[in-house]
């Protein structure tokens, strides 16, 4: 977690979501080619689990029942505890009876995470027809959107749809640092371009399972054309 810098602007913080604050654990990961453009966001990307990530908000790449699943979503579940179904539960109840859409995020508190929140979100499934890769983005998009409500200054991601969804893995990591590029430039540019307005992000890391997707993510932060040399 990247400490406060001076002159960087905010967003009102708001927390509409009760629960309890989790303790903060280290996480044991090394991040290898990060990047950063004047202080702004961070983007890296981490080889390990995404569970035990010392950020704000993880995100799930969940499926539309918001129900509980294999791979990321299983674990997620697993290391959260029972209390992560039961408010995935009543957000079916409340605000999602049908499953939350491809391509939209909501969000939970992270109960036994180091995370405070967990951010759902729903990746298309290349094996039911979804190759819309504007709905991946929209994952991203929507997550990072949904953070910036919460008042998040971290947010990790998996790498959405690039498990049992069927996604290239390199397709997945082109359009996911390539959306986090747009809010770093949004900022930048005075909300000219990317996200339209400030925010609080400070971090956006890519937590990967393996040795080739943490390839295939470093080399898509390296080819989005900056490194800390800049
Ligand atoms: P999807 O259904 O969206 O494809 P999966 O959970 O099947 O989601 O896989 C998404 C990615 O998450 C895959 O690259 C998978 O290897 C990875 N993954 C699985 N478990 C974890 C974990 N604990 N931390 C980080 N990444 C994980």
């Amino acid at each position: 977690m990247p400490g406060a810098r001076a002159g960087r602007r905010w967003r009102a913080c708001r927390a509409p979501l009760a629960g309890p604050v989790q303790a903060a654990r280290p996480a044991p990961l090394s991040a290898r080619h990060p990047s950063r453009h004047d202080g702004q966001v961070r983007i890296e990307a981490v080889q390990g689990d995404i569970t035990t990530q010392d950020v704000d908000v993880v995100v799930n790449a969940a499926n539309s029942s918001l129900l509980g699943g294999g791979g990321v979503d299983g674990a997620i579940h697993a290391a959260a505890g029972p209390d992560l179904l039961a408010a995935c539960r009543e957000v079916r109840r409340t605000r999602y009876p049908d499953g939350l859409p491809p391509g939209d995020a909501v969000a939970t508190d992270g109960f036994r995470l180091p995370a405070r929140w967990v951010v759902h979100t729903v990746g298309p499934n290349l094996h039911a027809g979804q190759d819309d890769p504007t709905v991946l983005a929209s994952c991203f998009a929507r997550s990072l959107e949904v953070a910036v409500e919460l008042g998040a200054r971290s947010i990790a991601f998996p790498a959405v749809s690039a498990g049992v969804y069927g996604w290239d893995v390199a397709e997945v990591a082109r359009i996911g640092v390539g959306v986090a590029r747009l809010w770093e430039d949004g900022v930048e540019n005075g909300g000219r371009e990317g996200h339209p307005e400030p925010h609080g992000i400070e971090l956006v890391r890519f937590v990967l399972f393996s040795p080739a997707a943490l390839d295939a993510f470093e080399h898509a932060i390296a080819a989005s054309g900056r490194s800390d040399d800049e």
